[in-house]
This record gives C-alpha cells, structure tokens and sequence, in this order.
C-alpha cells in the first residue's frame, strides 16, 4: 500500500480512469479541474429539463473498461446501465437507407438487399479484420517509450497485419465495390477526425469493433462513465476539485515536483498527470526552459484533426428517429477533402444526428425529445470566420435535418439549443486549434513517434488522454491511463526496491 501523492490535471475520461486506477491502489489522488463539472469532452450539458452528452455518443469496446474498473475491485455495470443498439446506426445516402445490425447475420442479408454480391466480402472483413485485431490489440496495451519497443515479439507478429501504409479506404476496397458500403465501413475514420483516405488501414478495427461488439448506450449518456468514475475515486478517498485550474507543473531538477494552481496555491505532488489537451498543455502549462522535444514551436508544427460544428437541440416532440443517424454529402470524398485538405466549409455537408431519447427516456421530459447534431468541420488552421459564419452553419443544419420526414418542421419545435463552434472547443474548452478529436493520427505520429505516455521532457510527469499512445477515442484514452500508471507503479517499485537495497548495505556497513 502506498499513500504517495498524484496531482492529475483535468477530470477528462483519460484522467478520472488514471486516478481510479491510483486512487484503486492506494495512491493519495487529487484531480484539478477548471471547468465547475468533470468529463471534459465527454461531460454532461444540461439546457432546462433536456440532458445532452457534450462529445462523444459511441461507446464501443465496454469490456475493456470493465477491466479497469475489476482491476480495482469493482464492476463498470454496479455503477452504469448499458443498452445494446440495434441497429447500430442508420446511414443515409441520398434516397437509399442503410440499418446495419448488431447481429452480422442479419447485416450479411442487408448487404445483399441493398448491395447484391457485396456479402462474402462482409465475411472476408471479419474474418480478417479479426485476425488483424487480436494481433494490434497487444500493441495498444503496451508503452512504445523507446526504440527497443519496436524489438517485441508482439510486434513482429503483429507488422504484417498493421495495414498501416494502406488507407482506411483503400482496404475498404478489398472487400466492397459500391461506394456507398465503403463509406459505410470507413466513416468511422471521423472519430479520430481523419480522413478515410489518409487514416492508416490499422484503424479499419474501428468498424469491425462496432460490429463484433455492437454499439451501447449507458442510461443517461456516455457521460455517466465519466460519473462512474468519479464515483470509484471518491469510495477510495481521492477528491476531484473542480473550478480549480492550474496554472503550472512546478519542476524542480528536470523532474515535476507539483503543481501552481490558478488561485495561486503551490501543490507539492509526487508524480504529475496532464489530461488537459496536449497541444494547450505544451502551450501554457510548463515553463518553456523544462520543455525540449515539446516546446510550443515543435507541437505547433504538428498535425492535427478536424473539428467539430455542434448543435444541441432541446424539441418539444417525441421523434422517431433511429439512436445514430449519419446523412453522408452527394459527394462524401469532396466533402472530407474540404475539412481535411482545403479546409473550407462545405456547402453540401455530412451530419450527425444523435436522437438517444428512442433508447433512453432519462434525457427530456415525457414527449420531448434532446437532439444533437455534429458536423465535422476544419480545425483553426484553417480561415473560416467562425464569428461570421455560425449562423450560416446552424441554418444549414436545421435546413438539411428538416429535410428527412422525421424532423420536417422541427426549428419550430426548438425550445433551448447550444451551439459550440471550433472557435469555442479552442477558447471554452482548451482545445488547442479546435482539433476535438486531438492529434491526428498519422504514421508520423503513432506508436513511438506520439507524445509519450512517460512524458519525455520532465521526469515523474506523465501524459493520459488523446494526445499520447495509444489514440484519441474513448477506448484507447482508457488504454493510456493504463499504461501510464502501470509506468509510473513500476517506477515507484524499482525506486523502493533500490533504496531498499542501499538502506540494507548501509546497515550491514557495505559501501554503497
Ligand atoms: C464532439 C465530440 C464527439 C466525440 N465522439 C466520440 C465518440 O463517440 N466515441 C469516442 O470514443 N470518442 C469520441 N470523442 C473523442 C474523445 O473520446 C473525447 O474527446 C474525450 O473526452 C477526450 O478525453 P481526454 O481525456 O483526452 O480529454 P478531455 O475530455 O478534453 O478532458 C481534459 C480535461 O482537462 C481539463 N483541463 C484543461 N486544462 C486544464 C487546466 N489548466 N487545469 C485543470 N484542468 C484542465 C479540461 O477542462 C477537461 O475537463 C469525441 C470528441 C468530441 C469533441
């Protein structure tokens, strides 16, 4: 049992499921947040009586958070209540709609309906996007802080099986010959916010996750994991203050020391954890003399993923939507160009509707419905005025959702709405560019080359969230605070171990 003291910076899902893990262990966890509520992007809006989830509405992969949650003697499903969604979701392309199912045998015959011969290549993608699967999931569990990493037997297995030269797309192609069925299976590039046509093959797991595993919903949102958390950090002793920024990581000799918080309070801390947003951490939260593989003109140069247009929407209707629903552009490929390459707003866009009062009647009152609606957009990089043209953008939304006969009329149904533009992801949440789904994740910067989970620049400081290995989605972020505090146990054991040692040399009168 060790009661040494853990400052965590941010109550992000990457930082309450590394202080759950601590707090699990017996570390003394304390987690500054600025913002008055936890989750970061993945936290609860409530606008009147309607509950939204800010960010992510996809929760794949539970049983991976199980384990976390087990590994400190607890169960993820004693604190939230999942339901499976079938279908899945619903994707629209132009008149043709697309359900496919939890169930792969019944999405085989949809296939076969709506793209005749395209079924065996739905069995050749899960049967060799498994294969692929069982051989990159050891690489996600594990650090990659120095070249040796790569010298693994792991990764020797699982090299031929990465597709990592290939695009998401391109592998695509190998099993489907309509478009429209690609497109089906390689949108889900956007949760790292790329493109289907830059993002590696290695992430084609992403589709064969959905649907080997399915899609759930956690009554109340996606949010309640953050909740849940919270939960297990309090029942350990551990403590989430929030409205408590900080201002700085105090280092003293090349290693963190604790923190400087807003209020001007010094916190001395054993190891430090940053979960806020890598790029703005790198920007404002070290002294730039601590700081050399990271200095701000090295992480500006870096890339980074789209953003994100979002629209809350509090009706007052029941709608009869599916749970997820994605409206692809005419033309998908000139749209992704436009956020990605161009980086200018698209006049015919693709949209995200999220309708989880058909799964779950905790978020608006009886006959009402809490809508959100996601447009992927350029991060600040590129020259969209966003004060000029969020209008613009609201409008084309409500226009595009009214044109599908479940919400035709809906701008008058609207009783409260939100908006969050880029500009706001970058100013209210401290999303460095407005890039909401972080670093991309190109080759140049996965594995090795992303931000390290031990944080290379200062000593007993370590990175958790999207910004480090091994990525940006909700699975992964979980992933890193394993990996990190299985890092930082290990280097608290040897330290014990070798002042053990040397204490019992002294006592014999060795010279040490
Ligand atoms: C619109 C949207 C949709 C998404 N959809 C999905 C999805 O469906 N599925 C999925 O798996 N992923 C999704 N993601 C991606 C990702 O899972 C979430 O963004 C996730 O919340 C990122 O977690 P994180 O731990 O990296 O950081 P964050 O959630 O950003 O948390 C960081 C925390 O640090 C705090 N902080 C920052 N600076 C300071 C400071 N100086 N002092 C104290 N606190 C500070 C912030 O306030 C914040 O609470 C989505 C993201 C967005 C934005």
């Amino acid at each position: 049992m060790s009661n040494r003291n853990i400052a965590i910076i941010g109550a992000g899902p990457g930082g309450l499921a590394a202080g759950m893990l601590l707090a699990g262990q017996g570390y003394d966890v304390t987690i500054y947040e600025k913002q008055t509520y936890i989750g970061g992007r993945t936290s609860r809006l409530q606008l009147g009586d309607y509950l939204f989830d800010r960010g992510p509405t996809f929760l794949m992969y539970p049983s991976l958070l199980e384990e976390l949650f087990q590994s400190v003697g607890r169960s993820l499903y004693d604190y939230v209540k999942l339901v499976t969604l079938d279908p899945l979701y619903r994707l629209q392309f132009g008149e043709l709609q697309f359900s496919p199912s939890a169930n792969p045998e019944h999405t085989e015959a949809l296939i076969e309906q709506h793209f005749p011969g395209n079924g065996a290549g739905f069995q050749r993608f899960m049967a060799e996007e498994g294969k692929k699967f069982d051989r990159v999931s050891p690489l996600l569990q594990r650090p990659f802080g120095k070249l040796s990493d790569y010298m693994s037997r792991e990764l020797f297995a699982a090299l031929p099986r990465l597709n990592a030269i290939d695009s998401v797309y391109d592998r695509l192609s190998r099993y489907f010959d309509d478009e429209r069925l690609k497109f089906a299976f390689t949108f889900q590039a956007k949760y790292l916010g790329m493109s289907p046509w830059e993002c590696p093959g290695t992430f084609t797991i992403l589709s064969y996750l959905e649907h080997k595993f399915g899609l759930h919903h956690p009554i109340g949102g996606v949010n309640r994991i953050c909740e849940a958390m919270h939960q297990v950090i309090r029942e350990y002793g551990g403590r989430v203050m929030l409205s408590t920024g900080v201002k700085q990581v105090l280092v003293r000799g090349g290693r963190a020391v604790g923190v400087l918080l807003e209020n001007g309070e010094k916190v001395a801390a054993d190891h430090v954890i940053v979960n806020a947003d890598y790029g703005t951490a790198m920007h404002g939260l070290f002294d730039e003399r601590d700081l050399s593989r990271h200095k701000p003109v090295k992480v500006a140069r870096k890339k980074y993923s789209c953003s994100t247009y979002m629209l809350y929407l509090g009706v007052n209707r029941a709608v009869d939507l599916p749970h997820h629903n994605v409206l692809f552009a005419e033309d998908y490929r000139a749209n992704v160009r436009d956020i990605m390459q161009t980086k200018v707003l698209s006049k015919d866009a693709s949209i995200y509707i999220h309708n989880p009062g058909i799964s779950d009647p905790t978020l608006a009152p009886a006959g009402k419905s809490a809508l959100y609606a996601l447009m992927p957009v350029p991060n600040l990089t590129g020259s969209v005025d966003w004060q000029e043209q969020a209008e613009a953008v609201r409008e084309q939304m409500i226009s595009r959702m009214e044109q599908l006969p479940e919400l035709a009329g809906i701008r008058q149904d609207i009783e409260v709405e939100r908006t969050i533009t880029p500009l706001d992801w970058q100013v209210d949440h401290d999303v460095y560019r407005g890039a909401t789904f972080n670093l991309a994740h190109t080759l140049d910067q996965m594995m090795l080359l992303r931000p390290h989970n031990r944080f290379e620049d200062v000593g007993n400081c370590w990175l958790v969230g999207g910004g480090t290995h091994p990525g940006s989605g909700l699975p992964t972020i979980f992933e890193s605070a394993r990996i990190s505090t299985r890092l930082l146990m290990e280097q608290d054991r040897s330290r014990r171990m070798s002042r053990l040692i040397t204490t019992r040399s002294l006592l014999r009168g060795e010279k040490i």
